[in-house]
């Protein structure tokens, strides 16, 4: 079994990894120790790295793996996006400024983007990944799963709200299943392979 430190303080994160990669003979741990990244990026793959290099610290696996993610608004040039965890103190008044904002906007299409970054104990980096889900902001919440945006964002591949989506079809559709998805194809064709060598 290949150990990976997933660079988040986010238990819920971790849970919703391991289920992504539950066919890959891989388990996702939590950095061990202090992990207090500082995000001075501009965007979201310069963020995921900051965390990477931050986790690979602990010097505890191999592989260091961390994500960026968040929210864009196409009518909001792009907005919240980097700022998305920060754009209100709580998750429901984040959700309640956006649709604030965009009361009297028409344009509702937005996207989920998830970057991802794997290093090694140096911070060296040996993949990275942008992906997207693509959708649009609702009127009002629908649906009880999922969390942060999810109640508000509609899922153009699945006619269905985020919050409305099973555990397992989020983790077939979402952002960050696809650059999971990604990062499990190099580790598997490119990775374990050069360890054989
Ligand atoms: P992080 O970089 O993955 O921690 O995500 C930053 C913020 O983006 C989160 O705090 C959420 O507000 C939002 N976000 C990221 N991914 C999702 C998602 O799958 N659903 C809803 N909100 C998300």
């Amino acid at each position: 079994m290949l150990k990976i430190t997933l660079a988040t303080g986010n238990e819920h994160k971790v849970e919703e990894i391991n289920l992504i990669a539950r066919d890959y003979n891989i388990q996702f741990v939590l950095p061990v120790g202090e992990f207090n990244p500082i995000e001075d990026s501009d965007n979201f793959l310069g963020n995921a790295y900051c965390k990477a290099r931050c986790a690979s610290e602990s010097q505890i696996t191999e592989l260091y793996l961390a994500d960026d993610s968040g929210l864009c608004v196409e009518a909001l040039n792009g907005e919240p996006g980097i700022h998305s965890a920060r754009y209100a103190p709580t998750a429901k008044e984040r959700i309640n400024k956006l649709l604030g904002v965009m009361k009297n906007i028409d344009n509702r299409k937005a996207h989920f983007t998830c970057a991802m970054v794997i290093v090694d104990k140096n911070a060296k980096i040996l993949f990275q990944t942008q992906q997207y889900c693509h959708g649009e902001i609702l009127r009002e919440e629908i649906g009880n799963g999922g969390f942060g945006y999810d109640p508000i964002f509609y899922v153009e591949e699945e006619k269905k709200g985020m919050a409305q989506l099973t555990s397992e079809k989020k983790a077939q559709v979402s952002h960050r299943a696809k650059a999971l998805n990604e990062v499990l194809k190099w580790i598997k064709d490119e990775y374990v392979q050069s360890q054989n060598k």
